[in-house]
Parts: C-alpha cells; sequence; structure tokens
C-alpha cells in the first residue's frame, strides 16, 4: 500500500548563507522528494519561538531561536513515499560529526547548532509545521 506523505523541510540560515539552497534542493530531487511548495523568508524572534515552542525547556532554546531568526531561510513541502521518515534519515543525526556519510547534515552542517536542515520528526507535528509557515 502506498503511503504519500509530506514533510516540512527548512534551509537552516548556515546554509542559506553560503548559499547551499539550490545544492540542497537537488539533493532532495535526487533523493525523490517533490518540493510541492517553497518560499525564501526571514522570520523573526518571536515566530522562532513560536515554531520551536517544544525545546522551550531546553538549554540551547534561546540560542536556537536566535539562530534561526538570524538570517533568511528556505521553508519547503516534501512530498513522497513516507516522506516524514525518509526526511529524517537522510538529514542525518542532530551533531553533524555524527551523522552517516552521505547525509545533508555530514555533508553541508557546521556544528550541532549550525547542522543546515530542519525536518519533521512525526505525522502530527508535519502538519502542524506545514501550517505554520504555509497556512493562508
Ligand atoms: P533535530 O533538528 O535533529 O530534530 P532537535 O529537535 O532535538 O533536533 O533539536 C532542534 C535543533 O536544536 C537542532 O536541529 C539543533 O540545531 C538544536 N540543538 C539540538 N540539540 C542541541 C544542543 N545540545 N546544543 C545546541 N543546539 C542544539
Ligand atoms: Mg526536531
Amino acid at each position: 500500500m502506498s503511503n504519500i506523505e509530506q514533510t516540512l523541510s527548512i534551509i537552516k540560515p548556515d546554509a542559506v548563507e553560503r548559499n547551499l539552497q539550490d545544492q540542497i534542493k537537488t539533493e532532495f530531487k535526487n533523493k525523490g522528494f517533490e518540493i510541492v511548495k517553497e518560499k525564501k523568508l526571514h522570520i523573526s524572534k518571536d515566530e522562532a519561538e513560536k515554531f520551536y515552542k517544544v525545546h522551550e525547556s531546553k538549554p540551547f532554546y534561546n540560542d536556537l531561536c536566535t539562530y534561526l531568526s538570524s538570517g533568511p531561510i528556505v521553508v519547503m513541502i516534501l512530498q513522497k513515499e513516507n516522506a516524514i521518515l525518509d526526511n529524517r534519515k537522510f538529514m542525518g543525526a542532530t551533531n553533524p560529526q555524527e551523522a552517516e556519510v552521505g547525509t545533508i547534515r555530514k555533508k553541508y552542517g557546521i556544528s550541532i547548532d549550525k547542522n543546515s536542515v530542519h525536518g519533521s520528526d512525526n505525522l502530527e507535528n508535519s502538519k502542524i509545521e506545514i501550517d505554520f509557515f504555509f497556512k493562508d
């Protein structure tokens, strides 16, 4: 049975700053993801705090929100069979140093905070995150 899903992907400020967005988009397309919608934007710290609310209690929350709002990002809806889990696998571990060879974070990530991409971690969050950026 087919299980076409959509997930939210973000190309984070460190990657946009290095002008890697086209290369990363090509990586996703080559892996079979369709980019259904995309936009480039620069969010405020308040918006970043709302987006990352689940991490509110973490020691890195403030830095994380400052970082995500520090420069332009590219947000995308990615679609394919099992998109949510496959995107998580293709992104690699949160810490690029621990990410497997061939993953986006291994290739492009700089550090645990500047790890180049975000991806929804489950079906419920994918819907919330897609709505966050694309509800009109
Ligand atoms: P992921 O992005 O892999 O889903 P998390 O949801 O756990 O990871 O964390 C969200 C983001 O917060 C990470 O992508 C990373 O940029 C940042 N982060 C996570 N853990 C740390 C940490 N220990 N120190 C600094 N930043 C962190
Ligand atoms: Mg996460």
